[in-house]
């Protein structure tokens, strides 16, 4: 099976990209630097250029894990600026929309293709605790992304999953976050295998909970 994991420099899609490997997987991890192929999902150029490397590869598992979080604990009177906005719907909604798109094809060669996208809890309408605006409008757009990719690319036999991987202890989680990226990345990955064109369009936690969307 090859698996192509975005934003695996570090974080769940390092995580992720190993845990793969070690189960003997043909894993591309695709970063801004570093990893087997570069990607840099805000830029349209670069997710073109990767799909061409890549032309002929059928792709069983697509991990559209990149993602940013700049306005964390930003405040409502004076925070989210406008550039912001613009920076974070390019990496997190743009970036996976156009990563899909480009690598349409390669999952079609694949027998059983799958798509996985992390999005979060954050970006849930149910759960909406107030702040970080601009993050939680894009996990919603990203959840939405999902669901109608889920529609779109069922009668072509690709299920498409979407996951919350739980409040992770990375980069951008903390280091107070609740669980190990151990933990995380077990359970991402037990989701990953039971998805199929059965359950497309699931909005999932880590440990198999069914989230509103
Ligand atoms: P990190 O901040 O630890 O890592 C983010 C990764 O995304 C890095 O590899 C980074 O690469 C990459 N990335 C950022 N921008 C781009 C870009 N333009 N092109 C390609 N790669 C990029 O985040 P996590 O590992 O914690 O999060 C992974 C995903 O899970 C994200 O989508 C996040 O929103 C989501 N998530 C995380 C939670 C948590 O608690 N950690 C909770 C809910 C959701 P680089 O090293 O080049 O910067």
């Amino acid at each position: 099976m090859t698996v192509l994991v975005t934003g695996a420099s570090r974080g769940i899609g390092a995580g992720l990209a190993e845990a793969y490997r070690n189960r003997g997987e043909n894993v591309i991890a695709a970063a801004r630097s570093g990893g087997d192929a570069r990607l840099d999902v805000a830029d349209p150029a670069s997710i073109k250029a990767l799909a061409g490397r890549l032309s002929g590869t059928a792709i069983d598992l697509l991990i559209c894990n990149a993602g940013i979080f700049p306005d964390k604990g930003q405040r409502l009177e004076d925070g989210f600026a406008a550039e912001l906005w613009d920076e974070v719907f390019r990496v997190n909604v743009r970036g996976v929309f156009l990563t899909v798109q480009a690598l349409l094809p390669h999952l079609e060669r694949a027998h059983a293709p799958k798509i996985a996208l992390l999005s979060s809890r954050l970006g849930s309408n149910m759960h909406a605790g107030g702040g970080n605006y601009i993050y939680r409008a894009s996990k919603a757009a990203v959840t939405n992304l999902g669901r109608n990719l889920a529609t779109d690319l069922a009668p072509k036999g690709i299920a498409v999953g979407i996951y919350h991987p739980g409040w992770v202890r990375t980069d951008m989680g903390g280091t107070g976050a609740d669980i190990s990226l151990e933990e995380s990345v077990s359970g991402l990955v037990a989701r990953f295998d039971a998805l199929s064109v059965e359950t497309t369009g699931e909005f999932r936690t880590w440990d198999g909970r069914t989230l509103e969307f």
